[in-house]
């Protein structure tokens, strides 16, 4: 036991998860290990924290607490984990372990050949990095009010003093412990590409949390710039910062900064440019002072191996696997490692606790100590006050309307994308019509023409016809994300998507994904946990698009007199039935993940801006038409060559499809989908419509009617489809069989352009994944069904 809990073992300790709304306790410790606790303890649960339980979502599950001044949202269960007290229970130590700074000398390092510099942005998620990016580079990357929009990293150039600077906007991450995967990306970024200088962005409103990385990059013994960012918000709140004081105590340079108007950014740049220039002399490099024991140790083990930096010298004693792979092939790895562990059992005797909180709890003293001179926080404040960004959320997370404000948002979302999105699609439809009939007429029969028409004009046809409805719900998607409303969301229907198990997070591209599948799998992005992404995309095909949605109103219309809403209804339940089961078999099976993604930040509630949204809706249709266009181009083309080929003279359209080598396989295929009750005209209209799912319908016009235009409100092949019969005089359809070939419809592979942004999101291997799955699921589930409804 610690010397300061000795004193108080009488005092209580409970579970924070026991803990009522409204009642402020103190952090004692984080039971459990491994990378959770980690987690936790990064963001501000570490002893004597006080933590404020705010509110049960509406379903009670998670629950949303403040700590160190932002919202945390924890399940029940992660919950559990923490051992709390109560506040101001005398064993919390608050007195902090402020030791100041130490100096190591580092030798200077060459000023670059070629006179080219590079700026790293490092920051926590949502600190404005990519505010400053964009304004800085003139880049226009997307920001957003929530966690996990910047996944990957972004370069830009801008010059200064006739120097030409390369910036690079790094993934938010609370620390560089290489946990999560954007810790990993940013810490090897660095390790391998060695920047010349860092560019910390932090929360001036958060300094407490924030600056717990700051301490890490520290260590990183690199140049190091720290930008007060939200400036703004922060003179607004009323607290004083005084940052000369605070650059000091830190022993890092320290300049103001409003991001997303640009004040400060001059003086940012310039600073870093001051910082670089410094470094180029030998120079004294500001650590954080860990007290005397694991200085020395650091000392120590630092001279055994000089080729390491003092970060990952720490992270050796800290027993991080990581660093210790770094040793090897060392010829003195075995003794590093032994004396690593002897300093590791040291320390942890002498402080009574395990090392991973020592060093925690020490990085957060001195940060603590630190704010303790330098930052005067308004005294109008009191601990556990939610601060004003935050008033929205009676409303918004309230038990009683949350959940009807968040259907009502996402229905007009819907309806907007849609709907509205249905004119420009009827425009650019007719356009490419009209252009193609122009051509038509313009060029001489033959198959050079009808490849233009039919293949290439069709084709791009159907790659534009995508992109109003991807424009408008992105500019939405961006509204939502960067007001921070998106974060509660995910917070409100967590407990539903946990079941199947997924994160909140989740929600949003399954709902996308009644809409459109591409635009539903573009959106996975925002989800942090690569497992679950990839659950997510593989299962958001089962929600029913609406280019399904034809296919079942002829269907629906020609076969059924009764409930025909019912029904239609069924298809859609039975396709969301069949997503959760396949989630939770995938996140219990191959892509079962660890406990790191639950935990979730609440930012504040920001204004959105239109330029944003307007930004992030165009960079979406780009990648849109760039990445997924020449896939879908080129898969319509193959598709219309297949049903084209091979020609014969004076044949009807009827007989032309018949006979091509897509009526073919149509044919060949037509003993595996017998026993689903369809014949071969079915399978043909299955095959085609894996190109995009509407031309199921278009097909069955030409091989039952011989009118390529066919649209589900087309009474002659309504007609048609009632009355056709096969050889033997039967019905070729009947209820039954019109319910079968809807599940499959549903169910079987998405289509080319789904599966073009499934490439994009999560490559090759889980396209074959999701070919195979979901044609198999289709056929195994319309067999079941036909099988038993037949013998009924
Ligand atoms: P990133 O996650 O670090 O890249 O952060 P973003 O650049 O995406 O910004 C997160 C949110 O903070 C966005 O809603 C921005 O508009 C907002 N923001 C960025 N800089 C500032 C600032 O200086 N002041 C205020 N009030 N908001 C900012
Ligand atoms: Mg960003």
């Amino acid at each position: 036991m610690n010397k300061n809990q000795d004193k108080n073992q009488e005092n209580v300790t409970r579970l924070l998860d026991n803990e009522p709304v409204g009642k402020t306790v103190q952090v004692v410790r984080v039971m459990g290990d491994g990378a959770f606790r980690q987690r936790l303890l990064e963001m501000g649960f570490v002893r004597g924290a006080k933590v404020t339980v705010l509110k049960n979502a509406p379903l009670k599950d998670p629950v949303e607490y403040m700590i160190m001044g932002s919202h945390i949202s924890l399940r029940h269960s992660e919950a559990a984990q923490i051992e709390v007290t109560d506040q101001d229970a005398e064993f919390c130590d608050m007195e902090d372990a402020f030791n100041g700074i130490v100096e190591t000398e580092v030798a200077g390092v060459d000023p670059l050949a070629d006179n080219v510099l590079r700026v790293v942005l490092v920051g926590n998620p949502n600190c404005g990095k990519t505010s400053l990016f964009n304004n800085v580079t003139g880049a226009k990357e997307k920001v957003g009010n929530y966690g996990g929009v910047t996944v990957d990293s972004k370069e830009g150039w801008f010059s200064i003093g006739g120097r030409k600077v390369q910036l690079v906007d790094l993934p938010g991450t609370y620390s560089l412990t290489e946990y999560s995967p954007e810790e990993m990306y940013v810490r090897t970024y660095i390790r391998d590409n060695h920047p010349d200088a860092i560019l910390n962005i932090v929360d001036a409103g958060n300094l407490e949390r924030n600056l717990y990385l700051t301490t890490q990059i520290m260590d990183m013994n690199i140049p190091l710039v720290v930008a007060l960012n939200m400036w703004d918000e922060l003179e607004k709140s009323g607290d004083k910062l005084d940052i000369e004081m605070m650059s000091r105590l830190l022993g890092a340079r320290m300049v103001p900064l409003t991001a997303y108007n640009g004040h400060g950014v001059k003086e940012v740049l310039q600073a870093t440019m001051d910082a670089i220039d410094e470094s180029e002399q030998e120079t004294l490099h500001h650590n954080v002072n860990y007290g005397t024991l694991i200085e020395d140790s650091l000392k120590e083990l630092g001279d055994m191996c000089p080729e390491l930096d003092r970060y990952t010298v720490l992270k050796v004693i800290e027993n991080d696997q990581h660093a210790i792979q770094l040793l090897d092939g060392k010829d003195n790895a075995d003794e590093v490692k032994q004396t690593a562990a002897e300093m590791r059992q040291r320390i942890e005797r002498d402080y009574n606790d395990d090392i991973v909180s020592i060093i925690t709890d020490l990085k957060y003293g001195f940060v603590r100590g630190a704010l303790a001179e330098a930052l005067t926080p308004n005294p109008e404040r009191t601990v556990g006050e939610t601060k004003p960004g935050y008033s929205m959320d009676r409303l918004l997370t309230n038990r009683w309307l949350a959940l009807p404000i968040l259907l009502v948002l996402m229905w007009l979302m819907f309806e907007a994308t849609f709907t509205l999105g249905a004119y420009p699609q009827e425009w650019i439809e007719s356009g490419i019509g009209w252009i193609g009939e122009w051509i038509g007429k313009a060029m001489p029969d033959g198959i050079l023409r009808d490849l233009i028409v039919d293949g290439i004009i069709g084709g791009v046809g159907g790659v534009l016809v995508f992109l109003p409805q991807i424009l408008i719900l992105f500019f939405f998607i961006s509204l939502l994300e960067d007001s921070g409303y998106m974060a509660r969301a995910a917070f409100i229907v967590d407990r539903v998507m946990h079941r199947v198990g997924l994160h909140g997070k989740s929600f949003i591209p399954y709902l996308i994904g009644f809409g459109c599948g591409v635009p539903a799998i573009m959106a996975t992005r925002t989800l942090e946990n690569r497992r679950d992404r990839i659950v997510t995309i593989l299962t958001v095909p089962f929600m029913s698009c609406s280019a399904r949605l034809p296919a079942y109103l002829l269907l629906v219309a020609a076969f059924f007199t009764a409930n025909q809403g019912l029904i239609l209804m069924s298809i859609y339940l039975i396709g969301i039935l069949v997503a959760a089961l396949t989630a939770i078999v995938l996140s219990k099976t191959i892509l079962k993940h660890d406990k790191t993604q639950f935990v979730m930040e609440l930012p504040p509630y920001r204004k959105p801006t239109a330029r944003n949204a307007t930004i992030h809706m165009w960079s979406k249709g780009k990648q849109y038409l760039q990445k997924m266009g020449t896939i879908i181009l080129a898969a319509s083309i193959i598709v219309w060559a297949l049903g084209y080929f091979p020609r014969h003279e004076g044949q009807t359209p009827q007989e032309q499809v018949e006979n091509s080598y897509m009526g073919k396989m149509g044919k060949a295929i037509e003993p595996i989908v017998e026993p689903l009750g369809f014949n071969w005209q079915m399978g043909v209209s299955v095959l085609t419509g894996a190109a995009a799912k509407e031309i199921v319908v278009s097909t069955m016009g030409v091989l039952y009617t011989g009118e390529a235009d066919a649209t589900e409100e087309s009474t002659s092949l309504k007609e048609k489809l009632q009355t056709a019969t096969k050889p033997d005089g039967e019905h070729v359809f009947n209820p039954i069989i019109a319910y079968s070939f809807m599940l499959f419809i549903l169910l079987y592979f998405p289509c080319i352009a789904a599966l073009a942004a499934i490439k994009r999101e999560a490559g090759w291997k889980w396209v074959a994944f999701e070919v195979v799955y979901t044609t198999g699921v289709a056929w195994l589930v319309s067999f079941l069904f036909y099988q038993i409804a037949i013998r009924l």
